[in-house]
């Protein structure tokens, strides 16, 4: 995967046939395999190409040769003590849907980062042969979902074998059975990930399925997916050779690992207690979900169905065991999956410092003696790995201002403090061509829906063919899931429309974001929002875009002009898109929660309300709605319209764009993060357990 974020290499296979290169989402193994012969031979005759071709294959080998890399340098005696990072997505690349958000985002960022820095790192997921839905909104905007079967032959995968030259399998106990899991292996640069997979010949026909769609069916399918991944995944583990250091589990979904790392040391001839006692010195726990229905729990009469048969092999009795995840509500007990994991781990943490706060009293109920600020769950705010996010042309501008090896600084401030150097012309042009490159894109994708057929005329209109690329655009892209308030800025609708609509200062947002496809809370936000956008009122200048994807987002966060965040506070954990837009010199303009809180300083962007929080919901919209209104008309309008230079140049607005690159590059980047997850959560555990591992080569090597 070293190619998705390097994009030199993309470009490289977008010479040999750039229409075929789009055609296939930017999937090389397609492009490979369709690719004219006749393509291949007039590349191979150009002397550019092939020293081109030449540079990027050096660059590729030395990178996986990983020669200078920090962490081998700064830790030399850590290299053999691996990072275990389980997870239910991962957002590597929009060719692998194996990811529907935020969480999956950050996820492929980790281990895309700690690839760079040489971090020791193995991963565990799914690999979902469905993937997550395609999205298509009707003429009326009601969400459909599609789902594709995924043949892992056109995939960046490999399937793992074993020495019989059969697909090496493990089995995890369900209720009356026993399912075989395959894995597949992704190279994410130098981090191997796995990918279970439940596909399996010798399976039930109803357990093949199992794995086949992300965040799909009913609790039983879900209790089962995390019996998989959680216990699947340590024997996978096994399997492969791996006795991981550091088992870091990103949510609560993979907890049940902790039950079959237990078992494994009564096994051994450990108490329960004390193999417990082990299993939580390396467990780490990441928690992402401040709202208290949004978490992962199961009601107890499925953990009988699913869990009973592991209670012996744990030596313990029913009460003992739901114990471990009990979660007392007032309708009744629940097992709950964040329970375990945060009991049963040394570190916790949240993802913002505001989310840091809510987890502290959400989960205090846990420690009863200690006050409330003292919970023991501390907080590491989330980051984007630059090199997945920068836009080509952006990373050539800073080739050229921010000094050699500015990659490689790109937690130090004073190396981003050049960007002030970076003069007004470059800057300008280049937000100019990104907003020019997504508006055509966007474009194109009108044009071929059309020529599709199946669609009404004023679909293709509400999916951008009227956009203007010289106008203020807005971006406004994540899941419709009401806490993300997409619908607040049509709250007011005429004051919207009085903004968008002036012939000297036009605005244009766009929308993106999918709904869960069993939420039709979220479905009727789209269709809300949808409806507006319709209407000949907002004169094409309101855009949905559908099938929000890491394509899709790369084009947005690079080419809008302002990015819009409007969640109830303090519902957004973190937020990360944001984040993406900033180092592209894109302007924030969202409520002070997660990220955003940490990283406005009043001149790299605006804020929306205050930094408090209102619990009336209907006063906080309110609230919120007018602070939006008066910021967009009053500051950020007349900032990009009014102050031009004689050619033209938004002076005022490029310096905000500057300020926001400059304070924000250092604090929000994937390195400062996994730096940060290396310091404080996964030093001291793996320092800690010194004798817990005897074993020096806990990483084996595969070919
Ligand atoms: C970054 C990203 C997200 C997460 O963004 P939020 O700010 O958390 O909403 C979701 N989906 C895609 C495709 C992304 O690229």
């Amino acid at each position: 995967m070293w190619w998705t974020w390097n994009p030199e290499a993309q470009r490289l296979i977008a010479k040999i046939d750039m229409l075929l290169w789009e055609e296939t989402n930017h999937n090389p193994i397609q492009f490979l395999r369709q690719v004219k012969t006749s393509q291949v031979e007039a590349a191979l005759r150009d002397p550019y190409t092939l020293e081109f071709y030449d540079r990027i294959m050096r660059e590729y080998d030395a990178y996986m040769r990983g020669e200078s890399c920090w962490y081998p340098e700064v830790y030399p005696h850590l290299r053999n003590r691996p990072v275990a990072y389980f997870s239910m997505e991962f957002g590597l690349h929009e060719t692998l849907p194996i990811y529907a958000g935020g969480l999956g985002i950050l996820s492929g960022d980790h281990l895309k980062e700690a690839s760079d820095l040489g971090m020791p790192m193995v991963a565990v997921g799914f690999f979902y042969t469905e993937g997550y839905f395609s999205q298509r909104v009707t003429e009326d905007g009601w969400q459909e979902a599609t789902y594709t079967h995924q043949q892992f032959v056109d995939l960046p995968v490999l399937p793992v074998m074993a020495e019989n030259g059969l697909p090496e399998t493990i089995t995890v106990s369900l209720p009356g059975r026993e399912v075989s899991v395959r894995m597949w292996e992704v190279h994410v640069g130098r981090v191997p990930l796995y990918l279970l997979d439940a596909n399996v010949e010798e399976n039930l026909p109803s357990d093949r399925t199992l794995t086949a769609r992300l965040y799909s069916g009913d609790l039983e399918m879900r209790i089962s997916q995390e019996l998989l991944l959680g216990i699947g995944g340590v024997r996978a583990l096994r399997t492969l050779g791996y006795n991981p250091s550091v088992w870091h589990m990103n949510e609560g979904h993979s907890a049940f690992l902790i039950l079959e790392r237990i078992r494994e040391y009564i096994e051994a001839g450990h108490s329960f207690d004390e193999s417990a006692q082990i299993v939580r010195s390396s467990n780490i726990f990441t928690t992402h979900t401040p709202v208290p229905a949004g978490n992962d729990e199961f009601p107890l009469w499925i953990v009988d169905k699913y869990l009973s048969q592991y209670w012996p092999l744990l030596g313990l009795e029913r009460e003992a065991f739901i114990d471990l995840g009990r979660h007392s509500l007032p309708w009744g007990d629940v097992f709950s999956m964040p329970v375990l994991a945060l009991k049963t781990s040394e570190e916790r943490n949240a993802v913002s410092e505001l989310h840091g706060r809510v987890a502290r009293q959400m989960w205090h109920f846990l420690w009863p003696d200690t006050p409330e600020e003292e919970a023991p769950i501390t907080h590491i705010t989330n980051g984007v790995h630059l090199g997945t996010w920068l836009a080509r042309r952006l990373r050539a501008l800073f080739n050229a201002y921010l000094g050699e090896n500015w990659m490689e600084r790109q937690d130090d401030p004073e190396m981003w403090a050049r960007v002030l150097q970076i003069p007004d012309e470059q800057l300008w042009a280049l937000r100019r061509h990104l907003k020019r490159k997504l508006v055509y894109y966007m474009r194109e994708r009108a044009r071929r829906r059309w020529k599709q057929g199946g669609v009404h005329p004023v679909q293709i209109i509400a999916s951008g063919a009227l956009l203007d690329p010289y106008a203020l655009t807005i971006g406004f892209a994540r899941r419709f899931a009401p806490y993300k308030r997409a619908n607040l800025i049509l709250s007011d609708v005429e004051r919207l429309l009085s903004i968008v609509n002036r012939s000297d200062m036009p605005v244009q947002i766009i929308f993106a974001g999918k709904s869960h496809p069993d939420h039709e809370g979220g479905k009727l936000l789209i269709q809300q929002v949808y409806r507006m956008i319709k209407s000949s009122d907002s004169a094409g200048r309101l855009v949905f875009v559908e099938d929000y994807d890491m394509n899709l987002a790369r084009y947005l966060v690079q080419g809008v002009d302002v990015w819009l965040n409007t969640p109830r506070r303090p519902n957004e954990a973190s937020g990360t898109s944001g984040m993406k837009a900033a180092l592209n010199g894109v302007l924030n303009f969202s409520v002070l929660d997660g990220w955003w809180r940490e990283g406005y300083n009043g001149a790299n962007g605006w804020a929306i309300g205050g930094d408090a929080d209102i619990s009336d919901p209907d006063q906080q919209d309110a609230h919120d709605a007018a602070s939006l209104y008066d910021i967009l008309e009053k500051e950020i309008v007349p900032l990009y319209y009014g102050q031009r230079s004689p050619d033209g140049m938004p002076g005022a607005w490029l310096a905000r764009a500057k300020e926001s690159i400059r304070s924000l590059g250092p604090q929000f980047t994937m390195r400062r993060m996994v730096k940060e997850y290396l310091d404080r959560l996964y030093l001291p555990v793996m320092q800690s357990n010194g004798q817990a591992h005897p074993a020096e080569i806990s990483m084996p090597k595969r070919g």
